[in-house]
Protein backbone atom coordinates (compact mmCIF):
# COMPACT_ATOMS: atom_id res chain seq x y z
CA UNK A 1 0.00 0.00 0.00
CA UNK A 2 1.91 3.07 -1.41
CA UNK A 3 0.23 6.36 -0.15
CA UNK A 4 -0.65 9.42 -2.73
CA UNK A 5 1.61 12.10 -2.44
CA UNK A 6 0.14 14.92 -4.05
CA UNK A 7 -3.80 15.87 -4.84
CA UNK A 8 -4.75 18.40 -8.00
CA UNK A 9 -8.07 20.62 -7.29
CA UNK A 10 -8.78 22.26 -10.42
CA UNK A 11 -10.89 24.69 -9.73
CA UNK A 12 -11.44 27.57 -7.59
CA UNK A 13 -15.17 27.86 -6.97
CA UNK A 14 -17.09 27.31 -3.89
CA UNK A 15 -16.33 23.77 -4.83
CA UNK A 16 -12.91 23.92 -5.39
CA UNK A 17 -12.02 26.16 -2.33
CA UNK A 18 -14.03 23.63 0.01
CA UNK A 19 -12.38 20.86 -1.21
CA UNK A 20 -8.85 22.23 -0.53
CA UNK A 21 -9.47 23.17 2.64
CA UNK A 22 -11.10 20.40 4.30
CA UNK A 23 -8.13 18.22 2.29
CA UNK A 24 -5.79 20.51 4.23
CA UNK A 25 -7.29 20.25 7.80
CA UNK A 26 -7.89 16.69 7.39
CA UNK A 27 -5.25 15.03 5.58
CA UNK A 28 -2.08 13.68 6.76
CA UNK A 29 1.41 14.55 6.63
CA UNK A 30 3.22 14.83 3.44
CA UNK A 31 0.19 15.12 1.01
CA UNK A 32 0.79 17.99 -1.63
CA UNK A 33 -2.38 19.50 -2.48
CA UNK A 34 -2.40 22.23 -5.52
CA UNK A 35 -5.48 24.09 -6.74
CA UNK A 36 -5.81 25.47 -10.35
CA UNK A 37 -7.92 28.06 -11.11
CA UNK A 38 -8.43 30.34 -13.78
CA UNK A 39 -9.00 33.83 -13.12
CA UNK A 40 -9.96 34.63 -16.94
CA UNK A 41 -12.66 31.49 -16.85
CA UNK A 42 -14.15 33.01 -13.76
CA UNK A 43 -16.59 31.43 -11.14
CA UNK A 44 -19.86 30.92 -11.61
CA UNK A 45 -20.38 33.84 -8.68
CA UNK A 46 -23.29 33.04 -7.33
CA UNK A 47 -24.50 30.21 -4.47
CA UNK A 48 -25.61 32.13 -1.10
CA UNK A 49 -27.81 30.01 0.64
CA UNK A 50 -27.13 27.00 2.79
CA UNK A 51 -28.65 24.33 4.62
CA UNK A 52 -27.42 23.54 8.69
CA UNK A 53 -25.01 20.73 7.34
CA UNK A 54 -22.57 23.89 6.36
CA UNK A 55 -22.28 24.20 10.16
CA UNK A 56 -20.39 20.81 10.75
CA UNK A 57 -18.23 22.13 7.66
CA UNK A 58 -17.38 24.75 9.25
CA UNK A 59 -16.54 22.70 12.74
CA UNK A 60 -14.36 20.65 11.05
CA UNK A 61 -12.43 23.60 9.87
CA UNK A 62 -12.69 24.50 13.45
CA UNK A 63 -13.65 28.06 11.85
CA UNK A 64 -14.63 31.02 14.66
CA UNK A 65 -17.99 31.65 13.47
CA UNK A 66 -18.12 35.42 14.37
CA UNK A 67 -15.21 36.08 11.81
CA UNK A 68 -17.27 33.83 9.42
CA UNK A 69 -19.89 35.69 9.31
CA UNK A 70 -18.19 39.16 9.27
CA UNK A 71 -15.93 38.01 6.78
CA UNK A 72 -18.85 36.51 3.98
CA UNK A 73 -21.65 39.47 5.17
CA UNK A 74 -23.67 36.56 6.38
CA UNK A 75 -26.90 36.44 7.95
CA UNK A 76 -28.63 33.71 9.48
CA UNK A 77 -31.19 31.16 7.90
CA UNK A 78 -33.99 29.53 9.85
CA UNK A 79 -35.61 28.05 6.50
CA UNK A 80 -37.54 28.80 3.06
CA UNK A 81 -40.42 30.29 2.84
CA UNK A 82 -42.36 29.44 -0.56
CA UNK A 83 -44.91 31.61 -1.68
CA UNK A 84 -47.45 30.73 -4.50
CA UNK A 85 -46.29 27.24 -4.85
CA UNK A 86 -49.22 25.19 -3.74
CA UNK A 87 -51.76 27.91 -5.10
CA UNK A 88 -51.49 31.67 -6.06
CA UNK A 89 -51.78 32.97 -2.53
CA UNK A 90 -50.43 29.86 -0.53
CA UNK A 91 -47.37 30.52 1.55
CA UNK A 92 -44.91 28.64 3.99
CA UNK A 93 -41.83 27.86 5.66
CA UNK A 94 -40.05 24.96 5.41
CA UNK A 95 -37.70 25.76 8.36
CA UNK A 96 -34.93 23.73 9.67
CA UNK A 97 -34.98 21.73 12.75
CA UNK A 98 -38.14 19.93 15.04
CA UNK A 99 -41.72 20.20 14.71
CA UNK A 100 -43.31 20.42 17.98
CA UNK A 101 -42.44 17.35 20.30
CA UNK A 102 -43.32 13.85 20.15
CA UNK A 103 -46.45 11.99 22.33
CA UNK A 104 -45.56 8.51 22.98
CA UNK A 105 -44.58 7.47 19.52
CA UNK A 106 -46.02 9.69 17.33
CA UNK A 107 -45.29 12.48 16.01
CA UNK A 108 -46.92 15.70 16.55
CA UNK A 109 -48.43 15.65 12.92
CA UNK A 110 -50.97 13.00 13.88
CA UNK A 111 -52.27 14.61 16.51
CA UNK A 112 -52.12 18.00 14.71
CA UNK A 113 -54.10 15.88 11.34
CA UNK A 114 -56.97 15.02 14.12
CA UNK A 115 -57.84 18.06 16.00
CA UNK A 116 -57.24 20.93 13.18
CA UNK A 117 -60.02 22.26 11.94
CA UNK A 118 -62.19 22.02 14.93
CA UNK A 119 -61.27 25.64 16.13
CA UNK A 120 -59.93 24.07 19.70
CA UNK A 121 -56.52 24.47 18.27
CA UNK A 122 -54.02 26.55 15.93
CA UNK A 123 -54.27 25.44 12.13
CA UNK A 124 -51.15 27.18 11.08
CA UNK A 125 -49.24 24.23 11.23
CA UNK A 126 -46.18 27.04 11.76
CA UNK A 127 -47.19 27.57 15.58
CA UNK A 128 -45.73 23.88 16.36
CA UNK A 129 -41.78 25.16 15.03
CA UNK A 130 -40.31 27.75 16.67
CA UNK A 131 -37.86 28.35 13.56
CA UNK A 132 -41.03 28.72 11.54
CA UNK A 133 -42.79 30.76 14.25
CA UNK A 134 -39.41 32.96 15.08
CA UNK A 135 -39.13 33.33 10.94
CA UNK A 136 -42.37 34.73 10.54
CA UNK A 137 -41.67 37.33 13.53
CA UNK A 138 -38.31 37.92 11.92
CA UNK A 139 -36.79 36.93 15.36
CA UNK A 140 -33.21 35.08 15.54
CA UNK A 141 -30.96 34.00 18.50
CA UNK A 142 -28.77 30.87 18.45
CA UNK A 143 -29.75 27.83 20.54
CA UNK A 144 -29.29 27.45 24.62
CA UNK A 145 -28.24 24.30 24.86
CA UNK A 146 -28.62 25.40 29.05
CA UNK A 147 -32.43 25.56 28.37
CA UNK A 148 -32.84 21.60 28.82
CA UNK A 149 -36.84 21.95 28.31
CA UNK A 150 -37.51 24.98 26.39
CA UNK A 151 -38.20 24.83 22.27
CA UNK A 152 -34.50 27.43 23.19
CA UNK A 153 -32.45 24.70 23.63
CA UNK A 154 -33.08 23.48 19.82
CA UNK A 155 -33.00 26.17 16.85
CA UNK A 156 -31.74 25.09 13.51
CA UNK A 157 -29.88 27.67 11.52
CA UNK A 158 -28.00 27.70 8.12
CA UNK A 159 -26.73 31.35 7.03
CA UNK A 160 -26.61 33.19 3.84
CA UNK A 161 -23.48 34.37 2.47
CA UNK A 162 -21.75 36.21 -0.23
CA UNK A 163 -20.09 33.51 -2.38
CA UNK A 164 -17.49 35.25 -3.65
CA UNK A 165 -16.08 36.44 0.12
CA UNK A 166 -16.61 32.97 1.32
CA UNK A 167 -14.32 31.63 -1.09
CA UNK A 168 -11.68 34.56 -0.89
CA UNK A 169 -12.01 33.15 3.20
CA UNK A 170 -11.06 29.78 2.56
CA UNK A 171 -8.61 30.30 -0.25
CA UNK A 172 -6.47 32.34 2.88
CA UNK A 173 -7.47 29.61 5.18
CA UNK A 174 -6.32 26.75 2.66
CA UNK A 175 -3.36 29.11 1.53
CA UNK A 176 -2.49 29.20 5.31
CA UNK A 177 -2.59 25.06 5.86
CA UNK A 178 -0.04 25.00 2.53
CA UNK A 179 -2.36 24.29 -0.32
CA UNK A 180 -0.71 25.64 -2.96
CA UNK A 181 -2.43 27.63 -5.59
CA UNK A 182 -1.82 27.97 -9.47
CA UNK A 183 -3.29 30.52 -11.35
CA UNK A 184 -3.79 29.45 -15.40
CA UNK A 185 -6.06 28.18 -17.90
CA UNK A 186 -5.25 24.46 -18.64
CA UNK A 187 -5.21 23.88 -22.25
CA UNK A 188 -4.87 19.89 -22.37
CA UNK A 189 -5.29 17.01 -20.34
CA UNK A 190 -2.53 14.07 -20.67
CA UNK A 191 -3.41 10.63 -19.55
CA UNK A 192 -1.40 7.57 -19.49
CA UNK A 193 -1.38 5.51 -22.48
CA UNK A 194 -1.49 1.94 -20.01
CA UNK A 195 -4.57 2.66 -18.07
CA UNK A 196 -6.31 6.22 -19.05
CA UNK A 197 -5.42 7.42 -15.67
CA UNK A 198 -4.87 11.37 -15.42
CA UNK A 199 -0.92 12.33 -15.04
CA UNK A 200 -1.09 16.17 -15.72
CA UNK A 201 -2.41 18.76 -16.64
CA UNK A 202 -0.81 21.79 -18.84
CA UNK A 203 -1.30 25.91 -18.73
CA UNK A 204 -1.42 27.90 -21.49
CA UNK A 205 1.97 29.45 -19.96
CA UNK A 206 3.47 25.96 -21.07
CA UNK A 207 3.74 24.81 -17.26
CA UNK A 208 2.61 21.16 -16.43
CA UNK A 209 1.31 20.23 -13.26
CA UNK A 210 1.55 16.35 -12.10
CA UNK A 211 -0.93 14.73 -9.62
CA UNK A 212 -1.89 11.32 -8.67
CA UNK A 213 -5.30 12.02 -7.95
CA UNK A 214 -8.07 14.89 -9.74
CA UNK A 215 -10.29 16.25 -8.37
CA UNK A 216 -12.37 18.15 -11.12
CA UNK A 217 -14.03 21.05 -9.45
CA UNK A 218 -14.51 22.57 -12.79
CA UNK A 219 -17.74 23.58 -12.54
CA UNK A 220 -20.19 23.26 -15.36
CA UNK A 221 -17.11 22.87 -17.88
CA UNK A 222 -16.60 19.25 -16.38
CA UNK A 223 -12.98 19.83 -17.92
CA UNK A 224 -11.66 16.30 -16.38
CA UNK A 225 -14.77 14.25 -15.58
CA UNK A 226 -16.93 14.48 -18.92
CA UNK A 227 -14.33 16.51 -21.54
CA UNK A 228 -11.71 14.01 -20.62
CA UNK A 229 -13.34 11.02 -18.95
CA UNK A 230 -16.27 11.34 -20.94
CA UNK A 231 -18.90 9.80 -18.04
CA UNK A 232 -22.12 10.71 -19.36
CA UNK A 233 -24.81 12.98 -18.06
CA UNK A 234 -28.08 11.46 -16.88
CA UNK A 235 -30.47 14.25 -17.80
CA UNK A 236 -33.04 14.99 -15.55
CA UNK A 237 -35.35 18.07 -16.91
CA UNK A 238 -38.41 15.76 -17.52
CA UNK A 239 -39.03 16.03 -13.91
CA UNK A 240 -37.27 19.37 -13.28
CA UNK A 241 -37.96 21.33 -15.62
CA UNK A 242 -35.97 24.83 -14.96
CA UNK A 243 -32.61 25.31 -17.02
CA UNK A 244 -31.85 28.85 -16.59
CA UNK A 245 -31.19 31.51 -14.02
CA UNK A 246 -31.26 35.66 -14.23
CA UNK A 247 -29.21 36.50 -11.44
CA UNK A 248 -28.57 40.23 -9.83
CA UNK A 249 -28.00 41.64 -6.65
CA UNK A 250 -29.70 44.65 -5.88
CA UNK A 251 -29.42 46.96 -2.81
CA UNK A 252 -31.19 46.12 0.94
CA UNK A 253 -34.03 48.26 0.63
CA UNK A 254 -35.46 48.24 4.61
CA UNK A 255 -39.08 47.60 3.52
CA UNK A 256 -38.34 44.12 3.30
CA UNK A 257 -39.63 42.62 6.36
CA UNK A 258 -42.82 45.05 5.59
CA UNK A 259 -43.63 42.99 2.52
CA UNK A 260 -43.53 39.45 4.32
CA UNK A 261 -44.81 37.61 5.39
CA UNK A 262 -47.57 37.34 2.92
CA UNK A 263 -51.17 35.98 4.41
CA UNK A 264 -52.74 33.45 2.23
CA UNK A 265 -55.64 32.42 1.58
CA UNK A 266 -55.39 28.92 3.19
CA UNK A 267 -55.04 27.35 6.79
CA UNK A 268 -51.48 26.85 6.46
CA UNK A 269 -50.90 30.68 4.79
CA UNK A 270 -52.28 32.45 7.84
CA UNK A 271 -49.68 34.16 10.67
CA UNK A 272 -48.69 32.24 13.01
CA UNK A 273 -50.12 33.05 16.41
CA UNK A 274 -46.70 33.24 18.45
CA UNK A 275 -47.30 36.36 20.65
CA UNK A 276 -44.46 38.16 18.69
CA UNK A 277 -45.90 40.61 16.50
CA UNK A 278 -44.04 40.44 12.93
CA UNK A 279 -41.66 43.79 13.74
CA UNK A 280 -43.06 46.75 11.99
CA UNK A 281 -38.95 47.58 11.58
CA UNK A 282 -37.98 46.65 8.37
CA UNK A 283 -34.44 44.63 8.80
CA UNK A 284 -32.84 41.36 6.37
CA UNK A 285 -35.47 38.31 6.94
CA UNK A 286 -34.10 35.41 8.57
CA UNK A 287 -34.80 33.01 5.73
CA UNK A 288 -34.30 32.64 1.83
CA UNK A 289 -37.43 33.73 0.10
CA UNK A 290 -38.59 31.55 -3.16
CA UNK A 291 -41.25 33.39 -5.12
CA UNK A 292 -43.43 31.17 -7.53
CA UNK A 293 -43.40 32.96 -11.13
CA UNK A 294 -45.29 31.85 -14.22
CA UNK A 295 -42.79 29.81 -15.56
CA UNK A 296 -40.48 29.44 -12.72
CA UNK A 297 -39.61 31.15 -9.43
CA UNK A 298 -37.77 33.82 -7.84
CA UNK A 299 -35.13 33.54 -4.99
CA UNK A 300 -34.59 36.51 -2.39
CA UNK A 301 -31.23 35.98 -0.45
CA UNK A 302 -30.93 38.75 2.26
CA UNK A 303 -27.31 39.16 3.44
CA UNK A 304 -25.90 42.16 5.40
CA UNK A 305 -24.41 44.27 2.73
CA UNK A 306 -27.37 43.73 -0.07
CA UNK A 307 -29.66 41.42 -2.07
CA UNK A 308 -29.10 38.48 -3.98
CA UNK A 309 -31.79 37.80 -6.37
CA UNK A 310 -32.47 35.19 -9.12
CA UNK A 311 -34.95 33.92 -10.99
CA UNK A 312 -34.93 30.65 -12.30
CA UNK A 313 -37.16 29.70 -15.01
CA UNK A 314 -37.92 27.06 -18.11
CA UNK A 315 -36.74 27.79 -21.05
CA UNK A 316 -39.47 25.95 -22.53
CA UNK A 317 -41.98 28.31 -21.06
CA UNK A 318 -40.15 31.58 -20.72
CA UNK A 319 -37.80 33.58 -22.52
CA UNK A 320 -34.50 34.63 -21.55
CA UNK A 321 -35.72 38.45 -22.39
CA UNK A 322 -39.04 37.95 -20.00
CA UNK A 323 -37.36 36.28 -17.20
CA UNK A 324 -35.07 38.96 -16.80
CA UNK A 325 -37.70 41.25 -16.98
CA UNK A 326 -39.99 39.27 -14.82
CA UNK A 327 -36.93 39.95 -12.26
CA UNK A 328 -36.35 43.44 -12.52
CA UNK A 329 -40.06 44.22 -12.25
CA UNK A 330 -40.13 42.52 -9.10
CA UNK A 331 -36.56 43.60 -7.18
CA UNK A 332 -37.27 45.08 -3.49
CA UNK A 333 -34.21 47.28 -4.37
CA UNK A 334 -31.87 48.92 -6.53
CA UNK A 335 -29.99 46.70 -8.64
CA UNK A 336 -26.36 47.00 -8.52
CA UNK A 337 -24.98 45.65 -11.33
CA UNK A 338 -26.15 43.87 -14.73
CA UNK A 339 -28.57 41.11 -14.80
CA UNK A 340 -26.64 37.89 -15.74
CA UNK A 341 -28.15 34.44 -17.55
CA UNK A 342 -26.96 31.26 -15.90
CA UNK A 343 -27.77 28.34 -18.40
CA UNK A 344 -27.87 24.47 -16.92
CA UNK A 345 -28.50 21.04 -17.02
CA UNK A 346 -30.69 19.20 -14.42
CA UNK A 347 -28.92 16.11 -13.54
CA UNK A 348 -25.84 14.36 -12.86
CA UNK A 349 -22.72 12.76 -14.28
CA UNK A 350 -23.27 8.94 -14.82
CA UNK A 351 -20.09 8.42 -13.00
CA UNK A 352 -18.98 11.07 -10.46
CA UNK A 353 -15.44 8.96 -9.91
CA UNK A 354 -13.70 7.49 -12.91
CA UNK A 355 -10.13 5.91 -12.89
CA UNK A 356 -8.29 9.26 -10.74
CA UNK A 357 -10.90 11.70 -11.24
CA UNK A 358 -13.61 12.35 -8.69
CA UNK A 359 -15.83 15.09 -9.47
CA UNK A 360 -16.91 17.74 -6.95
CA UNK A 361 -19.63 20.43 -7.21
CA UNK A 362 -21.21 21.73 -10.68
CA UNK A 363 -18.80 19.42 -12.21
CA UNK A 364 -20.40 16.20 -10.87
CA UNK A 365 -24.00 17.27 -11.56
CA UNK A 366 -26.58 20.02 -10.80
CA UNK A 367 -29.88 20.50 -9.72
CA UNK A 368 -31.57 24.11 -9.50
CA UNK A 369 -31.17 25.74 -5.76
CA UNK A 370 -34.53 25.57 -4.90
CA UNK A 371 -33.51 24.36 -1.23
CA UNK A 372 -29.84 25.48 -1.24
CA UNK A 373 -28.58 21.62 -1.66
CA UNK A 374 -25.93 22.18 -3.83
CA UNK A 375 -22.81 23.67 -1.48
CA UNK A 376 -24.49 20.48 1.20
CA UNK A 377 -23.41 18.09 -1.90
CA UNK A 378 -20.00 19.77 -2.47
CA UNK A 379 -19.36 19.31 1.66
CA UNK A 380 -21.06 15.74 1.66
CA UNK A 381 -18.75 14.43 -1.63
CA UNK A 382 -15.45 15.58 -0.04
CA UNK A 383 -16.35 14.19 3.13
CA UNK A 384 -17.40 10.93 1.23
CA UNK A 385 -13.71 11.31 -0.45
CA UNK A 386 -12.05 11.21 3.01
CA UNK A 387 -13.85 8.29 4.01
CA UNK A 388 -12.73 6.33 0.92
CA UNK A 389 -9.39 7.47 0.44
CA UNK A 390 -8.05 5.67 -1.60
CA UNK A 391 -3.26 4.78 -1.85
CA UNK A 392 -1.49 4.76 -5.52
CA UNK A 393 -3.71 1.16 -6.20
CA UNK A 394 -6.80 2.86 -6.30
CA UNK A 395 -9.06 0.20 -5.99
CA UNK A 396 -12.18 0.06 -7.87
CA UNK A 397 -14.08 -1.35 -4.83
CA UNK A 398 -13.51 2.24 -3.01
CA UNK A 399 -14.50 4.29 -6.25
CA UNK A 400 -18.09 2.15 -6.50
CA UNK A 401 -19.28 3.12 -3.19
CA UNK A 402 -18.38 6.24 -3.57
CA UNK A 403 -20.42 6.35 -6.69
CA UNK A 404 -23.30 4.54 -5.13
CA UNK A 405 -23.50 6.55 -2.08
CA UNK A 406 -23.36 9.71 -4.86
CA UNK A 407 -26.53 8.15 -6.60
CA UNK A 408 -28.55 7.68 -3.54
CA UNK A 409 -27.94 11.37 -2.26
CA UNK A 410 -28.75 12.57 -5.93
CA UNK A 411 -31.73 11.00 -6.39
CA UNK A 412 -33.05 11.40 -2.59
CA UNK A 413 -32.88 14.96 -3.08
CA UNK A 414 -34.33 15.49 -6.40
CA UNK A 415 -37.19 13.49 -5.33
CA UNK A 416 -37.69 15.79 -2.63
CA UNK A 417 -37.32 19.01 -5.32
CA UNK A 418 -39.55 17.26 -7.77
CA UNK A 419 -42.43 17.02 -4.57
CA UNK A 420 -42.31 20.90 -4.49
CA UNK A 421 -43.18 21.14 -8.63
CA UNK A 422 -45.28 18.19 -9.07
CA UNK A 423 -47.57 19.30 -5.60
CA UNK A 424 -48.97 22.48 -7.22
CA UNK A 425 -52.42 22.85 -7.47
CA UNK A 426 -51.62 25.71 -9.96
CA UNK A 427 -53.50 25.60 -13.41
CA UNK A 428 -53.21 29.38 -14.48
CA UNK A 429 -49.91 28.61 -16.72
CA UNK A 430 -48.53 26.20 -18.80
CA UNK A 431 -45.19 25.40 -16.85
CA UNK A 432 -47.56 24.81 -13.60
CA UNK A 433 -49.98 22.87 -15.53
CA UNK A 434 -46.86 20.39 -17.14
CA UNK A 435 -45.68 19.47 -13.57
CA UNK A 436 -49.23 18.72 -12.02
CA UNK A 437 -50.04 16.51 -14.39
CA UNK A 438 -46.05 14.90 -15.13
CA UNK A 439 -44.99 11.60 -14.50
CA UNK A 440 -42.70 11.10 -10.94
CA UNK A 441 -40.43 8.75 -9.96
CA UNK A 442 -41.81 5.34 -8.82
CA UNK A 443 -40.55 5.98 -5.11
CA UNK A 444 -41.80 9.33 -4.77
CA UNK A 445 -45.31 8.39 -6.06
CA UNK A 446 -45.13 5.62 -3.13
CA UNK A 447 -44.42 8.30 -0.69
CA UNK A 448 -47.16 10.23 -1.34
CA UNK A 449 -49.35 7.58 -1.81
CA UNK A 450 -48.42 6.28 2.05
CA UNK A 451 -48.61 9.86 3.26
CA UNK A 452 -51.79 10.56 1.83
CA UNK A 453 -53.77 7.62 3.51
CA UNK A 454 -52.38 8.71 6.91
CA UNK A 455 -49.78 10.93 7.32
CA UNK A 456 -46.96 8.07 7.30
CA UNK A 457 -43.53 8.94 6.53
CA UNK A 458 -40.55 6.96 6.46
CA UNK A 459 -36.85 8.55 5.69
CA UNK A 460 -35.21 6.56 3.68
CA UNK A 461 -31.65 5.47 5.39
CA UNK A 462 -29.32 8.51 5.38
CA UNK A 463 -30.85 10.50 2.77
CA UNK A 464 -30.33 14.38 3.33
CA UNK A 465 -33.68 15.66 4.19
CA UNK A 466 -35.71 14.49 7.74
CA UNK A 467 -39.50 13.32 8.15
CA UNK A 468 -39.73 16.90 9.62
CA UNK A 469 -38.64 18.75 5.80
CA UNK A 470 -41.10 16.32 4.16
CA UNK A 471 -43.75 16.64 6.91
CA UNK A 472 -43.53 20.71 6.36
CA UNK A 473 -43.47 20.86 2.40
CA UNK A 474 -46.24 18.29 2.02
CA UNK A 475 -48.56 20.33 4.32
CA UNK A 476 -47.49 23.21 3.23
CA UNK A 477 -48.28 22.07 -0.48
CA UNK A 478 -51.68 21.28 0.55
CA UNK A 479 -51.34 17.53 0.44
CA UNK A 480 -53.18 16.80 3.61
CA UNK A 481 -53.99 13.42 4.20
CA UNK A 482 -57.21 11.74 4.16
CA UNK A 483 -56.58 10.24 7.87
CA UNK A 484 -54.32 10.01 10.84
CA UNK A 485 -52.45 7.19 12.65
CA UNK A 486 -55.34 5.54 14.44
CA UNK A 487 -53.14 5.73 17.36
CA UNK A 488 -54.32 9.35 17.95
CA UNK A 489 -57.73 8.15 19.47
CA UNK A 490 -55.96 6.56 22.58
CA UNK A 491 -55.66 9.78 23.93
CA UNK A 492 -58.82 11.95 24.42
CA UNK A 493 -59.60 14.95 22.83
CA UNK A 494 -59.00 17.16 25.57
CA UNK A 495 -55.52 15.63 26.50
CA UNK A 496 -55.12 16.39 22.38
CA UNK A 497 -55.90 19.84 22.98
CA UNK A 498 -53.98 20.33 25.64
CA UNK A 499 -50.58 18.82 24.35
CA UNK A 500 -51.25 20.76 21.31
CA UNK A 501 -52.02 24.40 22.42
CA UNK A 502 -49.01 23.80 25.49
CA UNK A 503 -47.00 23.47 22.10
CA UNK A 504 -48.04 26.42 20.03
CA UNK A 505 -48.37 28.82 23.81
CA UNK A 506 -44.91 27.89 24.78
CA UNK A 507 -43.49 28.63 21.40
CA UNK A 508 -44.95 31.82 21.07
CA UNK A 509 -43.72 32.95 24.50
CA UNK A 510 -40.25 31.30 23.31
CA UNK A 511 -40.46 33.77 19.87
CA UNK A 512 -41.80 36.77 22.00
CA UNK A 513 -38.31 36.75 24.43
CA UNK A 514 -35.82 36.10 20.74
CA UNK A 515 -34.40 39.57 19.47
CA UNK A 516 -35.07 40.68 15.79
CA UNK A 517 -32.65 39.51 13.38
CA UNK A 518 -31.51 42.36 12.75
CA UNK A 519 -31.01 43.14 16.42
CA UNK A 520 -29.13 40.15 16.94
CA UNK A 521 -26.75 40.57 14.43
CA UNK A 522 -26.01 44.06 15.15
CA UNK A 523 -25.01 43.09 18.63
CA UNK A 524 -22.95 39.37 17.77
CA UNK A 525 -21.46 39.96 14.28
CA UNK A 526 -21.89 42.80 12.07
CA UNK A 527 -19.78 42.81 9.21
CA UNK A 528 -17.87 45.93 8.45
CA UNK A 529 -19.41 47.44 5.44
CA UNK A 530 -17.32 46.67 1.90
CA UNK A 531 -17.84 46.33 -1.81
CA UNK A 532 -20.52 44.16 -3.44
CA UNK A 533 -20.07 41.13 -5.51
CA UNK A 534 -21.83 38.45 -6.51
CA UNK A 535 -25.81 37.92 -7.57
P1 LIG B 1 -17.55 27.32 -10.38
O1 LIG B 1 -17.88 28.36 -9.42
O2 LIG B 1 -18.04 27.50 -11.79
O3 LIG B 1 -15.96 27.19 -10.42
C1 LIG B 1 -15.29 26.54 -11.46
C2 LIG B 1 -13.81 26.81 -11.34
O4 LIG B 1 -13.11 26.06 -12.32
C3 LIG B 1 -13.42 28.27 -11.57
O5 LIG B 1 -12.41 28.65 -10.65
C4 LIG B 1 -12.85 28.27 -12.98
O6 LIG B 1 -11.95 29.29 -13.18
C5 LIG B 1 -12.18 26.90 -12.97
N1 LIG B 1 -11.92 26.39 -14.32
C6 LIG B 1 -12.81 25.94 -15.25
N2 LIG B 1 -12.17 25.58 -16.38
C7 LIG B 1 -10.85 25.78 -16.16
C8 LIG B 1 -9.67 25.62 -16.93
N3 LIG B 1 -9.71 25.20 -18.20
N4 LIG B 1 -8.50 25.96 -16.39
C9 LIG B 1 -8.40 26.41 -15.10
N5 LIG B 1 -9.49 26.59 -14.32
C10 LIG B 1 -10.69 26.30 -14.84
N6 LIG B 1 -25.80 26.32 -4.20
C11 LIG B 1 -26.22 26.43 -2.92
O7 LIG B 1 -25.83 25.63 -2.07
N7 LIG B 1 -27.07 27.43 -2.57
C12 LIG B 1 -27.59 28.30 -3.48
O8 LIG B 1 -28.34 29.20 -3.11
C13 LIG B 1 -27.22 28.14 -4.83
N8 LIG B 1 -27.72 28.95 -5.80
C14 LIG B 1 -27.38 28.72 -7.11
C15 LIG B 1 -28.00 29.44 -8.12
C16 LIG B 1 -27.72 29.17 -9.46
C17 LIG B 1 -28.43 29.91 -10.54
C18 LIG B 1 -26.76 28.19 -9.78
C19 LIG B 1 -26.41 27.89 -11.21
C20 LIG B 1 -26.11 27.50 -8.78
C21 LIG B 1 -26.43 27.73 -7.45
N9 LIG B 1 -25.85 26.98 -6.43
C22 LIG B 1 -26.27 27.13 -5.15
C23 LIG B 1 -24.76 26.06 -6.74
C24 LIG B 1 -23.45 26.70 -6.35
O9 LIG B 1 -23.29 27.93 -7.00
C25 LIG B 1 -22.31 25.77 -6.76
O10 LIG B 1 -22.57 24.48 -6.28
C26 LIG B 1 -21.03 26.23 -6.14
O11 LIG B 1 -20.80 27.58 -6.41
C27 LIG B 1 -19.88 25.42 -6.65
O12 LIG B 1 -19.53 25.79 -7.94
P2 LIG B 1 -18.22 25.17 -8.52
O13 LIG B 1 -17.08 25.56 -7.65
O14 LIG B 1 -18.45 23.73 -8.76
O15 LIG B 1 -18.07 25.86 -9.96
Amino acid sequence: MIPLKKVVIVGGGTAGWMAAALMAKLARKGLQIELVESEEIGTIGVGEATIPAIKRFNHLLELDETDFIRSTQATFKLGVEFTDWGHVGNSYIHGFGKIGQDLGWLRMHQYWLKMRGTGQVSDVFADYSINTAAAYANRFMRARPDMKASPLNDIAYAYHFDAGLYALYLRKYSENLGVKRTEGKIVKVNQKPEDGFIESVRLESGAVIEGELFIDCSGMRALLIEQTMGAGFEDWAHWLPCDRAVAVPCSFMRSEAAQAPRIGSDAQSRLPQTGAPVLGKPEPLPYTRSIARSAGWQWRIPLQHRMGNGHVFSSRFMSEDEATAVLMANLPGEALAEPRVIRFKTGKRRKVWLKNVVAVGLAGGFMEPLESTSIQMVQSAILRLVALFPDSGFDPVQRDAFNDQSDFEYTRIRDFLIAHYKLTKRDDTPMWRHCRDMEIPEALAERLKLWSVAGRFFKDGEELFADESWIQVLIGQGLIPDGYDPFVDLRTDEEVVKYLNDISRVIGKCVAAMPSHEQYIEANCRAPRQGLTGG
